[in-house]
């Protein structure tokens, strides 16, 4: 943990998080700044900065963990991004794989089209 991270705070419950799975190495919660619908951050809970920060068994659960969170939401079309560097667009510096649902023509986001 390090202090000063604000993933490391939502970890420990200093700052609140809408949780959707929580084990001894992995949090998953929903993104505060949403891509799409469903836009979910999963974390290791073991603080660095880069992937290669990061133990292999940590990693392996974290993609368990998103493979589960998409068939338990229904989600069939999605990205899994995970930036390293500000070159590559890290804003926090503790590890994370996004999952941003990617919604077909069918499925829709609720907003009819042309908007009147
Ligand atoms: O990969 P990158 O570092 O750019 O993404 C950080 C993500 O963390 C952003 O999508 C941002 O909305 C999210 N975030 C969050 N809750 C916070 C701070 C950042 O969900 N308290």
């Amino acid at each position: 943990m390090a202090a000063a991270c604000i993933f490391c705070k939502i970890i420990k419950g200093e700052i609140p998080s809408m949780k959707l799975f929580e084990s001894d190495k992995t949090l998953a919660f929903l993104d505060i700044n949403p891509l799409s619908y469903g836009h979910s951050l999963i974390i290791p809970k073991h603080h660095g900065a880069k992937l290669t920060d990061i133990p292999d068994d940590s990693l392996l659960e974290i993609l368990q963990v998103t493979k589960k969170l998409a068939a338990a939401s229904g989600v069939e079309n999605y990205n899994i991004l995970q930036n390293n560097g500000r070159a590559a667009h890290q804003e926090v510096d503790h590890v994370h794989f996004h999952m941003i649902p990617k919604p077909n023509q069918e499925e829709g986001l609720g907003i009819s089209w042309p908007m009147k």
